[in-house]
Parts: structure tokens; C-alpha cells; sequence
């Protein structure tokens, strides 16, 4: 009996160490690497409060020279005005690119269409086309008269004005796709209707990602896919998010954070280690693109960029807004 209790004993760590599997080092990416290419994720704010919370973050990621910051557009259209007000403050007031959410549900071509002319009119240029979620409990059903998918978005789109367009993407696949097969077959659609890269939902296991890269190559899409980075500071809500966009929470994130919820300061830290963690493991893969889930937080945004090597820069003057010419 004792025998037994001693063979299930861990060998001991010099052993371990000798017989163990090796791991190399995280790349140490000093001055003279490029930083990567960042793009941060907004929501509208719906009280005063919560737009100073807002536009605090956005001053503070704003010399980090992001490649674009995009405001989400609320289920159902819900925040249209919202979204419009922030993104047409976001060309008046700052230095920033400004990438405007649009979907399809609960709309006609023409309201969507309208809405897209309102953006190029206003001087944004970007916008990131989907299809959106039907209201809670409700299974979605196409417009009678509007966009059925993105895809169609995507087209109707580029008829309106040559916007650059980006998508959506699941790495552990869109819940209600048929198959992986269709879904990847339906990102590549989105990219030849004319979206120029693709942003992905936001995931924990950092190999799910890469094989999604890979079956992305083996189906010749060659845009980007950029990582959405979503850092984690509350497991209740991550997993009413994660089981509406069917992405997995695996058990080591979940045993992290178990026991924390009335420990804010240390969520947020295990938070950014986990993010950090992410990212570093994805840079050594050589991706240099990477989108935040910021929730108009910029703190952990911030660090996590700073361990990615992007430094703030001095403020650049704002662009003149760009002329309504081709709409
Ligand atoms: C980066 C990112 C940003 C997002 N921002 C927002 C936002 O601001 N507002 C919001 O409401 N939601 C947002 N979402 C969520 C998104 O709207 C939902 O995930 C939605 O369910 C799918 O949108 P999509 O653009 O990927 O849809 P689509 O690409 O149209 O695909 C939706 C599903 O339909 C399937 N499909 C496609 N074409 C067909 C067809 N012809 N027949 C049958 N099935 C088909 C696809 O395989 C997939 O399963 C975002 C998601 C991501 C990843």
C-alpha cells in the first residue's frame, strides 16, 4: 500500500528537469522590433457617466496610435444614435481612425443603406459589417426587405462607397453555422465580397486560434485574421458572453479566478497576466495584429500593449475631415 502511495508520487523536480519536456523562452523583443499593429473595441455609452468613462479611456489608448478604434453597434440596431454620436465625435475630436459596427438585423436595405451614407458623409471610412443577434430569445430570421447575412452587407456596401470593410470570424466556429466547413466557407465569401480583414470572436486557448489560421490558409483565405483579445476580469459574465458566441472556458481559467469574486485587485491582475500571457504566446508566433475587447477600460488595454512594445507617441494633429465625395 505504501509502495503504491510512493510510485504515484511525482518524481522529484531535479529528475523532472532532467527528463521533462523543454520549453524554449517567450521571444525578448527589444527597441529594435516593430511594435505590432493594435486596434481597439468601444460601446456606446448610454448614461453621462459612463461617456466620461469612455472618452477617458479613449484619451488615454489614443497615443498608443492604434490602426483604427471601432464602436460596437447594440443588438437589434439598438444604439444606432449612440453609435453614430461616438464615432462622428471620434472624426471631430481626435486623431483616431474610427471604424463604425453595422448590422443587418432588424432592418431594410434602405434603413441600413441610409445609415452607411450617413457614415461616409461624416467622414468614416471603416466599418466592420455584420449580421447581429436577434433580441435575447429570439432565433434570428432575416428582414423581409434587408440583408440576410453579412455577407450580403458586405456587397451592399461597397455599391454604396469604397469602404474598407471588416468582419467577423470564429475560431471554434459561429454556433449556428452548419458546419466549420460552411462558417469558413462563409468568412471567405465576407472577404472576396470585399472586406479587407477579418477580427476574430474572443478565445482562451491560444492553439484553437492558430489551427483556425491554419484551415483559413488551407481554404486560400489569405486577409488577416487579427486575435480578438478580450481580458478577463469577471467570470459570471464571461460565460453569459461565451455561451451565447459559443466560444469554450477552459477549466485553468475558471480555476483562476474561482474564489475571487469579491477580490476585484487581484482579478484584475490575474487578468492582465492572462491576457499578457496570450498575447506573448501569440507574438511568438509571429502574429502582429491584434484587436481589444476593451470595455471602455484602458488600464489593462494599456499594459497589455506596453508588453506587446507599443510606446505612446506625441499627439498627432488631427486629419482634415475627409471630403462626401463618392457616396
Ligand atoms: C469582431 C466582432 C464584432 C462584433 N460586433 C458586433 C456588434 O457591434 N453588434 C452586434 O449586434 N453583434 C456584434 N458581433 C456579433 C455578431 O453579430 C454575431 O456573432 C452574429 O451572430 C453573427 O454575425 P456575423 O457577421 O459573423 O454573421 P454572418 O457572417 O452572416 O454568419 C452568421 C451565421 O450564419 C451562417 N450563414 C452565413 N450565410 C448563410 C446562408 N446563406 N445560409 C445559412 N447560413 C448562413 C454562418 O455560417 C454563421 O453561422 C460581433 C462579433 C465579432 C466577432
Amino acid at each position: 500500500m505504501q509502495q503504491a502511495a510512493a510510485d504515484s508520487q511525482p518524481p522529484p523536480a531535479l529528475e523532472r528537469w532532467l527528463a521533462g519536456p523543454r520549453f524554449g523562452p517567450l521571444p525578448v523583443r527589444g527597441a529594435g522590433h516593430a511594435p505590432p499593429a493594435l486596434s481597439f473595441e468601444f460601446f456606446p455609452p448610454k448614461t453621462e457617466a459612463l461617456e466620461h468613462q469612455l472618452w477617458t479611456c479613449i484619451r488615454r489608448l489614443e497615443p498608443l496610435r492604434p490602426r483604427f478604434v471601432s464602436v460596437t453597434y447594440g443588438a437589434g440596431g439598438s444604439t444606432q444614435a449612440r453609435t453614430h454620436a461616438t464615432v462622428t465625435r471620434l472624426v471631430q475630436e481626435t486623431s483616431l481612425v474610427p471604424a463604425a459596427h453595422l448590422t443587418c438585423v432588424g432592418a431594410s436595405r434602405a434603413e441600413v443603406d441610409a445609415v452607411a451614407r450617413r457614415y461616409w458623409e461624416a467622414g468614416v471610412r471603416h466599418i466592420v459589417a455584420l449580421r447581429g443577434d436577434p433580441p435575447a430569445g429570439e432565433s434570428y430570421a432575416p428582414h423581409p426587405q434587408g440583408y440576410p447575412y453579412a455577407v450580403d452587407l458586405v456587397a451592399g456596401l461597397k455599391h454604396i462607397a469604397p469602404f474598407d470593410i471588416t468582419v467577423a470570424a470564429y475560431p471554434e466556429m459561429h454556433p449556428q453555422a452548419a458546419s466549420r466547413m460552411a462558417d469558413l466557407d462563409n468568412l471567405k465569401r465576407k472577404l472576396d465580397a470585399g472586406a479587407s480583414r477579418a477580427i476574430t470572436n474572443f478565445f482562451f486557448d491560444t492553439s484553437v486560434y492558430l489551427r483556425f489560421l491554419d484551415l483559413c490558409l488551407a481554404a486560400g483565405i489569405d486577409a488577416p485574421i487579427v486575435p480578438g483579445i478580450m481580458p478577463v476580469t469577471n467570470l459570471a459574465g464571461l460565460r453569459r458572453m461565451a455561451t451565447l458566441s459559443g466560444v469554450s472556458v477552459p477549466d485553468w481559467l475558471v480555476h483562476m479566478f474561482d474564489g475571487l469574486d469579491d477580490d476585484v485587485e487581484t482579478r484584475r491582475m490575474v487578468a492582465a497576466v492572462v491576457a499578457a500571457e496570450q498575447v506573448r504566446l501569440l507574438q511568438a508566433n509571429g502574429v502582429d495584429e491584434f484587436h481589444f475587447y476593451t470595455l471602455n477600460r484602458a488600464d489593462l488595454t494599456y499594459s497589455i500593449a506596453r508588453i506587446l512594445g507599443v510606446r505612446p507617441q506625441p499627439p498627432m494633429a488631427a486629419p482634415p475631415p475627409p471630403t462626401p465625395s463618392a457616396a
